[in-house]
């Protein structure tokens, strides 16, 4: 017998959980989230999105104070850095995020259960809390949104004081004289990027010949070089074949990726990030007949819905891209569709940020993949050294590239490096979003001066008549 039932429970309380439950009580169903977490949010906001940035942006005002303000005129003397006030702020932030959504779970009147959920069969969910006491409640539909855990690396066992993962490089208790990071993903070039600004040595080891292997190849090789300048070391098509403490800190062997001589490379702080799997454990998953894809994500429909009848899976778990506002979609849409409405998620129009300065943001198509789906497009690209606001703020690397269908002009895919480029890409989201075409985009007034008008000047440039270039 349950304890209680509800029209949807939610296992997991990320971006992707809270989200669906919150819509589906807007339209009016009764709505359960189990979170074993003493806090919501998930990953996003207690060891995620958040106080990632929060790190970014604390680290950045730090090293623009020390070294980047002479050029406009301003001198300071004595920057000092203080790391405990800079995690102060950081966990403030998180405090806050996390009390938000309990906030909103109150407003919209959805029962928080806090415990480890796992399937029981005929629409039940069994909770366990943390002191071990046993509770089960009945569902309509059940939504699985357990996100995802760091993917370790083989014979690297992590201890969070030496080896870590993005969590325990959240929250180092100084700054590392000598930081490797294991991965030139996101994860890897966000955090390797704070520390490297609060005066970490840092070298990226990355298997493959290139950082940011799924974005567009002219991005990856120019955040190369920019990261390159500001001081972060690369190991290209270099693996990592084995790992171990020494001292105070740790002693890598790297090895070319094809293979070949072996060399050491010391550190003090090795921070693994080669990647997200998701995150199943104690679901009991096997036993409910929930079918799992090779990669171990759950395996889902078009609609969301698992191989169980009434049991659906959205965000990390489930793979696809692994951010937060992709989990927030795809929780919406199943809402809705579990509210008898027709809820979408447009794969095409999901954003991608990489919160570095300059930050990188794409969405859509990459030439590379243009080219292999065999797609003829024309290419519009903007420099912000010839922006006016740009040149006004000192930022001017990086450049915006707009990539629309040759035949239609349709936007298909966008990638700049700049400024505030985790904002700018809103407009060619919304304008993929639209079936718009670069044209649209071109004939749209954008306010002068401004960071967005290279988004203007680009999409013109897709067709051949840029004015500032
Ligand atoms: C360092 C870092 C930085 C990131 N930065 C960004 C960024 O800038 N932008 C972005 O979009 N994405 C970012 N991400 C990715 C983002 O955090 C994830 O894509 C997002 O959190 C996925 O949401 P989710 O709801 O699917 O899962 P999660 O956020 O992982 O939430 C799942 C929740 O389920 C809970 N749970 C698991 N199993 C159970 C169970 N059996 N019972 C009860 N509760 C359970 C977990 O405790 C967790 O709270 C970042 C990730 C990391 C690690």
């Amino acid at each position: 017998m349950s304890d209680s039932s509800f029209d949807l429970v939610v296992i997991g309380g990320g971006p992707g959980g809270y989200v669906a439950a919150i819509r589906a009580a807007q339209l009016g169903l009764s709505v359960a989230i189990v979170e074993k977490r003493p806090t919501l949010g998930g990953t996003c906001l207690n060891v995620g999105c958040i106080p990632s940035k929060a790190l970014l942006a604390a680290s950045h005002h730090y090293h623009t104070a020390a070294h980047g303000l002479g050029a406009f005129g301003v001198k300071v003397a004595g920057v000092e850095l203080d790391l405990p006030a800079m995690m102060a702020h950081k966990d403030k932030v998180v405090a806050d995020n996390t009390k938000g959504i309990d906030f909103l779970l109150k407003k919209n009147k959805i029962t928080r259960i806090l415990g480890a959920g796992s399937l029981a069969g005929n629409g039940q969910v069994t909770v366990t809390a943390a002191d071990g006491a046993v509770s089960t409640v009945a569902a309509r539909s059940i939504v699985l949104a357990t996100g995802s855990e760091v993917t370790p690396l083989p014979g690297l066992a992590i201890d969070e004081e030496v080896f870590v993962s993005s969590t325990g490089a959240l929250a180092l208790p100084q700054v590392p004289k000598r930081l490797v990071v294991i991965g030139g993903g996101v994860i890897g070039l966000e955090l390797g990027t704070v520390w490297s600004r609060l005066g970490s040595e840092v070298t990226v080891v990355e298997y493959l010949d290139r950082i940011l292997p799924f974005h567009d190849l002219e991005v990856s090789k120019t955040m190369t070089r920019l990261l390159g300048q500001q001081g972060i070391g690369f190991k290209l098509a270099t693996k990592v074949v084995a790992g171990e403490r020494k001292g105070a800190g740790a002693v890598l062997t790297l090895e070319p990726a094809a293979g070949g001589a072996t060399e050491t490379l010391e550190a003090d702080i090795v921070l693994v990030a080669i990647g997200r799997r998701p995150y199943v454990e104690g679901l009991g998953l096997e036993a409910a007949g929930v079918d799992l894809t090779k990669r171990g994500f759950v395996k889902i429909d078009g609609s969301f819905r698992t191989s169980v009848p009434g049991i659906y899976a959205i965000g990390d778990v489930v793979g696809g891209a692994m951010l937060a506002h992709k989990a927030e979609e795809e929780g919406v849409a199943l809402a809705e569709i579990l509210a008898g409405q027709h809820g979408h998620v447009n794969y095409e129009a999901i954003p991608s940020v990489v919160y570095t300065w300059p930050e990188v943001a794409s969405v859509g198509r990459t030439e590379e993949q243009l080219k292999e789906a065999g797609i003829a497009y024309s290419v519009g690209k903007f420099p912000f050294l010839a922006n006016g606001r740009a040149r006004s703020m000192n930022d001017t690397d990086g450049f915006v590239k707009i990539l629309a269908d040759a035949a239609t002009d349709q936007v298909l895919g966008a990638h700049i490096i700049g400024p505030n480029a985790g904002d700018l890409i809103a407009e060619i989201v919304l304008a993929i979003e639209f079936g718009a075409a670069a044209e649209d985009i071109a004939r749209t007034c954008h306010a002068h001066p401004a960071l967005s008008e290279a988004v203007k000047e680009a999409a013109l440039a897709a067709n051949g008549r840029a004015i500032h270039v």
